[in-house]
């Protein structure tokens, strides 16, 4: 089958699902100039500069005993403050104003999703639109941990109203992202709402992911439903379990998409 038809089937599958969920990751955001982990040019090139690979540099272990090492490779790589939705953020949104998607899945960070202007978003790994001190919980804004004035020496965030930078406890009173470290537990609640919204979906479209990060990868085990898609630039381990399988551009793949179902 080649790409027209295969999108023509993916239309069509959408058109007369009973109830479609999407599930992405770092691929979804790439086409807005995000990049991924595994792609070659994406962030596995912390090695070279940083020394370690992205899932050492966002673990508890160096967050724990290396802050100031994880916030340089945190707002160095992982801020992206002028990424604007694309095509397949935008297709997505309208889709669910459609009535045609009841849930988005996102293994991503950014908050673009919602951007876009999608509602029903379970953000699996946090958003790093969001930070907290890890021992008052007052919350703050992306803003406040870009700002040099808020942080020490280090460059690591500290938190105004439980210390701030002249009380000696500062240590204890680090600003950190919202955001699943490796090492960490997902939130029971978004994961009890992710294995919900797959285990009651007839079409599950999974899009921009490896599918090689655990435990979000394992939540495709709870789908029951009729179809499976995937579209991704590369292969992925769930390739021989699915009806369909689009290798290419998710934004151009949802676009295009989206147009059969205006
Ligand atoms: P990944 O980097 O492991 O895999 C991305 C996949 O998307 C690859 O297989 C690649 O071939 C594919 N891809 C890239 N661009 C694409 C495009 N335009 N269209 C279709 N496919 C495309 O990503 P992952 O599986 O999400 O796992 C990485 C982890 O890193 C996740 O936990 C995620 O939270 C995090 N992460 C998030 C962001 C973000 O928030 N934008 C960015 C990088 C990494």
């Amino acid at each position: 089958m080649d790409m027209p038809d295969k999108i023509r089937q993916l239309a069509e599958l959408i058109r007369n699902s009973a109830g479609t969920v999407f599930f992405g990751g770092a691929g979804v955001s790439t086409e807005s100039g995000i990049p991924d982990f595994r792609s070659e040019s994406g962030l596995y090139s912390a090695q070279r500069v940083y020394g370690h690979s992205p899932e050492e540099l966002l673990s508890h272990a160096v967050f724990e005993h290396e802050p100031a090492l994880f916030f340089r490779y945190y707002k160095e790589n992982l801020i992206y403050t002028d990424a604007k939705p694309n095509a397949a953020h935008i297709a997505l949104a309208r889709f669910e104003r459609q009535g045609l998607l009841q849930a988005i899945i996102t293994q991503n960070i950014d908050g673009l999703h919602q951007a876009a202007g999608s509602r029903n978003v379970l953000e699996l790994h946090g958003s790093n639109l969001r930070h907290y001190c890890v021992r008052c919980n007052a919350k703050y804004p992306l803003e406040y941990i870009m700002d040099s004035a808020n942080c020490d020496g280090g460059g690591i965030p500290i938190c105004a109203k439980c210390g701030g930078l002249a009380v000696p406890l500062r240590g204890n009173c680090i600003v950190r992202p919202d955001v699943v470290l490796y090492g960490e537990n997902l939130d029971d609640a978004v994961v009890h709402a992710a294995i919900h919204a797959i285990a009651g979906a007839e079409l599950l479209i999974v899009g921009g992911t490896s599918l090689a990060v655990y435990p979000a990868a394992g939540l495709l085990q709870y789908f029951r439903g009729g179809t499976l898609v995937l579209i991704n630039k590369t292969a992925t381990p769930y390739d021989s379990a699915a009806q369909l399988v689009i290798r290419g551009a998710i934004g151009e793949v949802m676009a295009q998409t989206g147009a059969i179902l205006t």
